[in-house]
């Protein structure tokens, strides 16, 4: 199909729209307006970025404890801009010969003229439109805040120039900058924890709920992590209670931020990671469907209610594995949303089997990976632990719904002894072992058995759960398992082995 292919945003989803739409359509025009003035870049190693010039983080590094395993960390630290650019940079654009207009927001949408109007008053006309303008960082209407911000003195950690802002200040001498306070204790707040430490900086992090990373973790999973934090992080951390108001000298720094019931906690600098908010106004006033305090929302084809817009990435609503319509805003489901959603603008329909809520954060040196949630309604829960991973998994009618994993599965033998499989089988499924093998990466990558567990929606049979109480979390022993499921190679072992123990008899 040509025709005139309009994006809104440049993140993920959008890069992969491109090729998706290059991929079946090399006539049809594409042009790109971003806010922001860089090509498409991944904001998820912002805090490494952050540590530019840090002068303290390998000292605050040799104090969070054991290396982190992924050895590529250290080399990535204090990586320069064009180190988040993803897909090359400009290059790519030249490629597939996209009209990027950089620094030119769209400001609204006219659905029947058919045309995007930018901020400038230029305006594009479109066949298919995509919108991927991703989310804005919320700033809590609390006193103060936006004054804070805008001296100078508060900053969101979401962008490039957030980052840049962060930097800037803690290398000004004419802007305190011993003491931070943190708001919001999600990913991102916990990142830019983490930058600041690096600097030096001492930090108070303040979340209004009783978890931390609490769409990742319950009470017992949260207490670790608040522990660790605060040990190893050498960070003050505050559950429960809210920053209410931000209190200023008479020269105009900051004092502090009164929280809660616990009165002024002083600081020099603010940390705004209290929520984003998905780039929905730009619907305002046209045929696309909102959800109330949601996103866009989208079928299984990306397509808005509007048949010839599309949306993608954090700003839209869409249908997860379970089937329910919600925000999931993660790297993967802009990744696939946005390839999905430029596959049908040219009209090449392919359906999206559904996003998943996993998420993988290294916190100071510990990762923690979840999937599903642990507030997911559940009628069983397994919890198994080894020296080095504490799990929790939530299961519904014996299908895993929702897990936590603290620490890294570590590369483990793969143990076959315990089935009588024949040899051609026992070396497929040796093989399935050798390539799920992964010693990369923060927490999901080394965590990626439960995830697989929760992306197949495996019901799980008494061996395997019996395999997560023993704290066996070798791939092999559930591979071997999955594959005498599916295959229905042999009868299961009258026993299971794990660790030289006998357990489950069945
Ligand atoms: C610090 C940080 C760490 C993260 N870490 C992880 C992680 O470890 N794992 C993970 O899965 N996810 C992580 N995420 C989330 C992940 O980065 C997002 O889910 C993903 O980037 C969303 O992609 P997107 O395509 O929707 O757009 P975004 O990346 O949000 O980009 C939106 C784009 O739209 C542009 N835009 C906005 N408004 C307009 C407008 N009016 N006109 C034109 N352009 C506009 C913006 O400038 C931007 O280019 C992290 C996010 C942050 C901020």
């Amino acid at each position: 199909m040509t025709g005139r292919m309009v994006i809104i945003g440049n993140g993920p989803a959008t890069a992969e729209a491109i090729e998706a739409i290059r991929k079946f359509s090399p006539d049809a025009s594409i042009t790109v307006l971003n806010k922001e003035p860089w090509p498409a870049y991944s904001p998820c190693p912002l805090a490494l970025y952050g540590w530019n010039e840090a002068p303290d983080y390998a000292q605050a590094r040799g104090e969070w404890g054991e290396k982190h395993p992924d050895e590529r960390i250290p080399q990535m630290l204090g990586i320069p801009r064009e180190g988040l650019y993803w897909k090359g940079g400009m290059e790519f654009y030249q490629r597939h010969n996209v009209d990027l207009r950089l620094s030119m927001p769209a400001r609204s949408i006219d659905t029947e003229r058919k045309v995007v109007v930018a901020e400038n008053g230029e305006e594009f006309e479109w066949d298919k439109l995509l919108i991927a303008a991703g989310a804005t960082t919320f700033w809590v209407p609390i006193p103060g805040l936006a004054e804070a911000r805008d001296k100078g003195l508060a900053h969101a950690f979401k962008t490039i120039e957030d980052a840049d802002s962060v930097v800037d200040h803690l290398r000004d001498p004419d802007r305190a900058s011993a003491r931070a306070l943190v708001m919001g204790s999600g990913p991102i707040g916990i990142e830019a924890s983490e930058t600041l430490r690096g600097w030096g900086v001492d930090v108070t992090m303040v979340e209004l709920v009783d978890t931390v990373l609490p769409v990742m973790t319950d009470a017992d999973s949260s207490d670790i992590l608040k522990k660790h934090m605060e040990d190893h992080g050498r960070m003050r951390v505050i559950t429960s209670q809210g920053a209410k108001e931000v209190v200023f000298n008479d020269d105009g720094s900051l004092t502090g931020v009164e929280v809660g019931d616990l009165g002024l906690i002083e600081c020099d600098l603010i940390i705004n990671s209290a929520g984003q908010r998905p780039n929905t106004w730009l619907c305002d006033g046209t045929d696309i469907e909102v959800a109330e305090r949601g996103g866009i929302l989208v079928d299984q084809y990306m397509r808005t209610s509007n048949p010839d817009v599309f949306s993608a990435g954090d700003v839209a609503q869409f249908f997860d594995v379970v089937g329910v319509q919600r925000m999931i805003p993660l790297w993967p489901n802009a990744v696939v949303g946005g390839r999905i959603a430029g596959f049908n603008m040219v009209g090449k329909p392919v359906f999206n089997k559904g996003g998943i809520d996993a998420n993988a954060v290294n916190v100071f040196e510990l990762p923690i990976a979840a999937g599903g949630s642990p507030k997911a309604e559940h009628d069983e829960t397994l919890i198994g632990r080894n020296a080095d991973t504490w799990v929790k998994m939530y299961l519904k009618d014996n299908i895993v719904v929702g897990f936590t994993a603290i620490g890294t599965v570590r590369e483990q033998e793969l143990n076959l002894d315990a089935y009588n499989l024949p040899a051609e089988q026992m070396e497929e499924i040796r093989s399935a072992f050798a390539r799920s093998q992964n010693r990369e990466g923060a927490g999901l990558e080394g965590n990626g058995i439960f995830y697989t567990l929760l992306r197949r929606k495996q019901v799980l049979c008494d061996e395997m759960k019996e395999l997560i109480r023993q704290g066996d979390f070798r791939t092999g022993s559930f591979r071997a398992l999955f594959a005498i499921d599916r295959h229905d190679f042999v009868r299961l072992p009258d026993r299971v082995g794990v660790r030289g123990q006998e357990i489950c008899p069945r």
